[in-house]
């Protein structure tokens, strides 16, 4: 997919106040620092769009982007991030379970996760979540130009292996750096067959 246009159209913190429009949605979250700030500016090819959304005061937002007047992508806050009190994780997780229960535009979520990690308790109990109430997810992994191709294909297989002791199935995976752009139109490409295959139904 050739992105030709990508905007910034809100940030807020309620599910209703979210577009009206029923074009389909794409919900990018993780870990603050994963790398979900570059990965949006690649995949939207460019510089300073999702770091516009992420200044200071704004990190605590649901950011919709539109993409080629036809999607939108979303850019949820950064969980699991240490500064925060219990109070604002609890009203975090509210309004992001909220999103994801509410917006029936959601398509599917990508999770980032950064290559170089084992899984995360968090980032783990997310996926059962999203499992549980029937939210398609696949897994981003991100900064993949600091692992040499062999530990790259270890960390999947053994990540891949964790997420077999609890799911049947694995979710689809992406390999990418924001650095070197690559996986990027992977990831474009598998939006646009979803975006295809949503038309075919309608
Ligand atoms: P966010 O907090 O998840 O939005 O993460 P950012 O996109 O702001 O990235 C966090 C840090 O990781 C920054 O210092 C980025 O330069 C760095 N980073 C992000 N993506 C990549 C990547 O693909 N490769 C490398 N080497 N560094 C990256």
């Amino acid at each position: 997919m050739h992105v030709k246009s990508a905007r910034f159209v809100i940030s807020n913190t309620e599910v209703a106040k979210c577009p009206k429009s029923k074009l389909p949605e794409y919900a990018f979250i993780g870990r603050s620092n994963v790398g979900k700030s570059s990965l949006i500016n690649a995949l939207c090819n460019k510089k300073n769009l999702a770091k516009t959304s992420s200044r200071p005061g704004k990190t605590q937002l649901i950011n919709h982007f539109l993409i080629n007047e036809n999607w939108h992508l979303v850019d949820l806050p950064g969980f699991g991030y240490a500064r925060v009190s219990k109070t604002q994780k609890k009203v975090f997780q509210k309004f992001i379970t909220n999103y994801f229960k509410e917006r029936t535009q959601l398509v599917t979520a990508f999770l980032l996760v950064d290559i170089r990690h084992e899984p995360q308790p968090i980032d783990l109990n997310f996926m059962q979540w999203l499992g549980e109430n029937f939210i398609p997810f696949s897994i981003i992994f991100t900064k993949a130009d600091k692992l040499k191709p062999k530990a790259i294909e270890k960390n999947i297989a053994d990540y891949s292996k964790e997420l077999l002791d609890t799911w049947e199935e694995l979710p689809p995976q992406f390999v990418t750096s924001s650095l070197h752009r690559s996986g990027v139109e992977e990831v474009l490409k598998y939006i646009d067959s979803l975006n295809a295959s949503l038309k075919m139904e309608n």
